[in-house]
């Protein structure tokens, strides 16, 4: 599933491509991305209007509009590929339109945009400005930003009866971060995944802000992380996939020890630890 650095790195490259251009017209394969918004009322609201700007907040995409906004969330398996037409397509680029592509934007000057979608998780559709306030406004602060600091980080795990892992997963705590970059900055941070969030002091909390950070801005400097279906929007794979410490290297020595790497369930996800370099006791309180 892409995370903030695919994200970001999609933002991009799509800033670049899109930014300026007009929507000339929308066809639409599948509805179900635009739920619970119809095709014809996606058409009416995007169609003749100019791409101003592509931001991103968590792992939401936001093509803004003169008037309102495309929101784009990739869920497992979504794509977007721009090209221009009767240019030569990349390579490696599915030939497109495919029976996996969902919408396909026609703009000005010959630029297209496909949102393919294999397992159909992701969304597509117009939103308001009013929409896109409130989306932000239920979302936990951008990592990256100054407003996420380990006083903040301390203070939303207080009282959390729950794993540190499951509340990274969570985007109220802080926004983009999902399973891989999760396990990489815990096993930076040297927190076990299953350590309760109300257990960790400013110390550690300290450290894991600064390990979620560096990871992301590491992984968004090599262009996110391919395992399986993740593409930028010019079919380019990411680079971080050979950079992880320990997700996806279940019983492979741990860099900084050579103990295996630990792979078990937390929080309903598959989760990868050192249990040296992150060690835990389970606690007998109840
Ligand atoms: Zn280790």
């Amino acid at each position: 599933m892409p995370e903030l650095p695919e994200v970001e790195t999609i933002r991009r490259v799509l800033e670049r491509k899109l930014a300026g251009h007009r929507i000339l017209n929308l066809t639409i394969s599948h509805e179900k991305p635009l739920r619970p918004q119809s095709a014809l009322a996606l058409q009416a609201h995007a169609r003749g209007q100019r791409i101003i700007a592509v931001e991103r907040r968590a792992k939401y995409l936001l093509l803004r509009l003169e008037e309102g906004s495309l929101l784009v969330h990739l869920g497992m398996t979504g794509q977007l590929f721009a090209m221009v037409s009767g240019k030569p397509a990349p390579a490696d680029m599915p030939g497109l339109p495919d029976k996996h592509t969902h919408v396909t934007l026609t703009l000005d000057r010959g630029q297209l945009l496909y949102f393919r979608d294999i397992r159909r998780f992701g969304h597509f559709r117009w939103i308001t400005d009013q929409e896109a306030t409130r989306l932000s406004e239920g979302l936990g602060p951008e990592p990256l930003s100054p407003q996420f600091t380990p006083g903040t980080l301390l203070k939303s795990l207080t009282r959390r009866q729950t794993s540190i892992k499951a509340l990274l997963l969570n985007q109220r705590i802080v926004a983009g971060v999902g399973n891989i970059y999760a396990d990489e900055a815990l096993f930076r941070a040297r927190i076990a995944p299953q350590i309760l969030g109300r257990v960790l002091t400013l110390e550690q909390c300290t450290r894991l802000h600064a390990a979620i950070r560096e990871v992301l801005k590491e992984a968004i400097h090599y262009r996110g992380t391919t395992l399986s279906d993740y593409y930028d929007p010019e079919s380019r794979r990411g680079g971080f996939q050979d950079r992880l410490k320990v997700y996806g290297r279940e019983g492979e020595p741990c860099v900084t020890c050579q103990t295996p790497v630990r792979k078990g369930i937390v929080a309903q996800r598959g989760t990868h630890w050192c249990p040296k370099c992150q060690p835990w006791k389970k606690s007998r309180r109840k």
